[in-house]
């Protein structure tokens, strides 16, 4: 089953095509890896696919549901934008987790806060979501944490409060831009290991980033964008060991 379907997404700013007909498919399950030089459009993309952004056309469905589009219209034979309901698009992005560079916590509330805020807000009983937060700090490995406040952990503890707080609103999908740039060296590890952990669970992983090792051992697809387009797309082994495109080949070199 396909978890995203992205078609046809363009996108500018001021009048400059940041994405320009990108087309990607994500099969349920899978971990898609994006690469691509800086300013290619990695964060436009994954923020259309999140609803962060409306594309100027294509469109993105997640699980079938249309995130954003653009339709033709009749008026004077212009592109009409189809819009949907609020509630819509807040139920849709409840479904679509995402992880930010820079964590994006909330300061003033405590670990078990940031986790049980989303599901309090959408209905959850206070106990429920207790638990849940407990469960999934065990699983990042931050039993007993749950009173400190973000600016007492590291920076590789506030990424896994992160991701735990993603994880708490039970998503299908989850989008990771570069969750692991803003740490020092030595916390990178413990971030990948989690999302390993999440990989090997069998969500719907989206993740860029540019750990190429770590990118190498749990990509099912890759994707190399490149100024708003994808170059190329495949395999890790045949990206990562006979990419098509020397623009591919000469990224890799200089990441790697
Ligand atoms: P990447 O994540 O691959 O580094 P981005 O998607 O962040 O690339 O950005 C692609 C291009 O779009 C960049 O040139 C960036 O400056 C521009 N851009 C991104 N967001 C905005 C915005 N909100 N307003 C204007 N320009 C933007
Ligand atoms: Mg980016």
């Amino acid at each position: 089953m396909t978890a995203i379907e992205v078609r046809g997404l363009t996108k500018s700013y001021g009048g400059r095509e940041v994405l320009s007909g990108v087309d990607l498919d994500v099969d349920t399950g899978d971990v898609a890896i994006i690469l691509g030089p800086s300013g290619s459009g990695k964060s436009t993309l994954l923020r259309c696919i999140n609803h962060l952004e409306q594309p100027d056309a294509g469109y993105v469905r997640v699980n079938g549901d249309l995130i954003g589009y653009r339709e033709s219209g009749r008026r004077g034979g212009d592109t009409l934008l189809r819009e949907l309901h609020p509630r819509d698009v807040a139920r849709q992005r409840r479904n679509i987790g995402m992880v930010f560079q820079q964590f994006n916590l909330f300061p003033h509330f405590t670990v078990l806060g940031n986790l049980t805020e989303g599901p309090l807000a959408t209905g959850v009983p206070r106990d429920a979501a207790v638990v849940r937060a407990r469960e999934l700090l065990a699983r990042v490995g931050l039993s007993g944490r749950e009173d400190s406040y973000p600016s007492q952990l590291s920076g590789g503890q506030q990424q896994r409060v992160a991701i735990a707080r993603t994880l708490a609103m039970s998503p299908e999908v989850v989008l990771f831009d570069e969750p692991t740039s803003a740490l020092d060296p030595e916390l990178v590890g413990e971030v990948l290991a989690v999302i390993r952990d999440l990989a090997e669970s069998g969500l719907t992983l989206v993740v860029v980033t540019h750990e190429i090792g770590f990118a190498r051992d749990i990509a099912d697809v890759v994707f190399f964008i490149d100024g708003g387009h994808v170059l190329e797309s495949g395999r890790p082994e045949q990206i990562f060991a006979d990419a098509r495109h020397n623009r591919t080949r000469e990224f890799l070199a200089a990441v790697r």
